[in-house]
């Protein structure tokens, strides 16, 4: 358990958890967080009891032959998928990459997940006092700080922290001082860099 976790999913971002509706790249950024945060953890089993609630008032559609079947199928392959990434534990299911370097003092290795829909999960490892290019998400951006800092506009973020980003957002992140920060990053969509260096840049990061 870790005390000093400031930033958190939002109401909407654990209930989407619960609900099992967030892609496996989105999902295990969350569960990372939650599986440390006591008051999120509760916030999901409070979401789960109230979505089984609203399941057993749901009104009886007429289904397609053999639909429940298969939807019962498909529930007991995610639950076997999700109770593999066992909750204390969410990226013990997933292999990661020897860390490669990719720009002056940032690092990146590879998290195991199929890259469906342009959809990227890697970790990053930033030395204190990097700035990372300042960029504006195309699509979403979402982060859990294992190790280490980083600051921008909306705060600090530390060990246990969340941060979720859109493309409604700009950011200008730095390294805080102390250990290098080591992040778990979901990106969808890609982000454009707004400077020019960091344009050049870009096909060097690949990000
Ligand atoms: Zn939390």
């Amino acid at each position: 358990m870790i005390n000093s976790i400031t930033h958190h999913p939002s109401d909407e971002t654990l209930a989407s958890h619960a609900a099992g509706t967030l892609d496996e790249a989105r999902r295990l950024i969350v569960a990372m967080h939650v599986a440390r945060c006591p008051s999120c953890k509760q916030g999901v089993s409070q979401f789960e009891a109230v979505g089984g609630a609203l399941l057993e008032t749901a009104p009886v559609v007429s289904l397609k032959p053999r639909a429940l079947e298969n939807a019962l199928r498909m529930i007991a392959e995610e639950r076997a998928a999700f109770e593999t990434a066992s909750e204390d534990d969410p990226l013990g299911s997933y292999s990661l990459g020897p860390w490669r370097w990719v720009g002056p003092g940032v690092h990146r290795r590879s998290v195991s997940l199929p890259e469906i829909d342009g959809i990227k999960v890697f970790m990053l490892k930033a030395a204190p006092g990097t700035r990372l290019p300042h960029h504006k998400h195309l699509g979403y951006e979402w982060t859990y700080v294992l190790e280490g800092a980083f600051e921008h506009e909306l705060g600090r973020y530390g060990p246990g922290d969340f941060d979720e980003a859109d493309e409604t957002m700009e950011h200008k992140p730095t390294v805080c001082d102390g250990p290098p920060c080591i992040c778990i990053v979901a990106l969808r969509g890609g982000i454009a860099l707004q400077s020019r260096l960091g344009r050049i840049l870009q096909p060097l990061v690949k990000l």
